[in-house]
């Protein structure tokens, strides 16, 4: 496999406006709705009595022209699932499902095939309290929770303004750790919003030639940097998702360059944790993928099934991209908290010389914040 050389300027695509809306009548009239119909003026608004109607297999690109506004249904606060035993035990809500930025690793190409249409729930309300709820029967107990698992957490920021409701709940409740996670430069409501430290603005990094050729529709790297240092002079802690590393043959030089970009505007005070993930996919996603991104070589090459039944690389491959930039980042930014996502608990053990227990991991990764 070839190293990817194409370097083009196109300016990121961070911006979406869809070519008609279809609001859920049962949060026709909720706040949230009006909000998101008013920041897309002169959309056909359709109003429908079962989503279910639209919720069906339908080409990505076609689909993710057209929004949903209907909420969500089910388990509103979600724990994480890890690999194995080792987990950080990480929550999830899911504020919107699907996402139009178009990377070729994208899992929800697959997980989403049969309702591919973006879906912005608008009972963040509900979620909140789902939440508090958690808080209330845990007490001194800390929660990290992410918006980042079906979605970029601020791609729609613009136009959803959810950063606001979840930062109001993050000043409120003292025991969460609220995690944004993007690739966008999405941050103008951010900015604006007064938070009490417990929030972390997080970006995940590739080099920019894999950029290119990988994450489509995403801000270049040194646009995520500076939008980065800009949460950061807002007081926010900053988290970098190295995830999913891939592995091209020029691996190393490329992610020491972007450690060195890092390291050129970040102290590591600015950073609440660091993970580091190697590419992983499901069986399904490898034929859409090279269908929809011909121009991607990541998913040939030395990957085997696991056990949870995704692709990974060969795990001395891992292990050795997972020890090389942990070196870089200690040495060239100093000591961050750091952690594997999704890895077996052999893969921990070799790094890091023991397998953790759940609450190892969570000091490990949360430790500024817990007293
Ligand atoms: S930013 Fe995340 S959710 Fe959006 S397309 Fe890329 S991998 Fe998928």
């Amino acid at each position: 496999m070839k190293p990817p050389t194409k370097t083009d300027n196109r300016k990121p695509i961070t911006d979406y406006t869809p070519t008609e809306i279809f609001v859920d009548n049962t949060v026709k009239t909720h706040k949230n709705t009006k909000r998101i119909i008013n920041n897309l003026p002169n959309l056909p608004v359709t109003y429908i009595n079962d989503p279910h109607e639209i919720k069906i297999p339908e080409k990505h690109t076609e689909a993710k022209k057209k929004l949903l506004i209907s909420p969500l249904k089910g388990e509103l606060l979600k724990v994480c699932q890890g690999q194995g035993e080792v987990c950080c035990q990480y929550h999830t809500i899911d504020l919107i499902t699907n996402c139009h930025l178009e990377c070729s690793y994208c899992i929800l190409q697959d997980y989403l095939q049969n309702n591919p249409i973006i879906t912005i729930h608008p009972n963040v309300d509900e979620i909140c309290d789902a939440i508090r709820n958690k808080v209330r029967e845990n007490p001194g107990k800390k929660f990290r929770i992410g918006a980042g698992e079906l979605s970029d957490s601020l791609a729609l920021d613009h136009i959803t303004e959810f950063t606001t409701e979840c930062v109001a709940l993050a000043n409120e409740l003292k025991d969460i750790v609220f995690e944004f996670k993007t690739k966008t430069t999405n941050i103008d409501n951010l900015l604006k919003l007064k938070h009490q430290g417990n929030v972390v603005v997080a970006w995940s990094v590739n080099p920019q030639p894999y950029i290119d050729i990988e994450e489509l529709k995403c801000a270049s790297l040194a646009d995520r940097l500076i939008a980065a240092r800009k949460c950061a002079d807002k007081g926010y802690p900053i988290a970098f998702h190295f995830d999913p590393l891939l592995y091209y043959p020029d691996w190393q030089e490329q992610y020491n360059n972007v450690i060195s970009q890092i390291s050129d505007l970040f102290k590591p005070d600015d950073i609440a944790w660091v993970s580091l993930g190697s590419l992983r996919f499901t069986p399904g996603l490898k034929k859409i993928s090279m269908d929809r991104f011909p121009k991607s070589k990541i998913m040939t090459g030395e990957i085997f099934p696991m056990t949870d039944g995704k692709m990974r690389y060969f795990r001395p491959i891992r292990e050795e991209m997972y020890r090389h930039l942990i070196g870089q980042l200690t040495n060239n930014i100093g000591k961050i908290p750091h952690y594997l996502c999704m890895e077996t608990p052999l893969v921990w053990e070799r790094l890091f010389g023991n397998i953790p227990t759940l609450d190892e991991v969570e000091e490990r990764v949360a430790q500024r914040f817990i007293p």
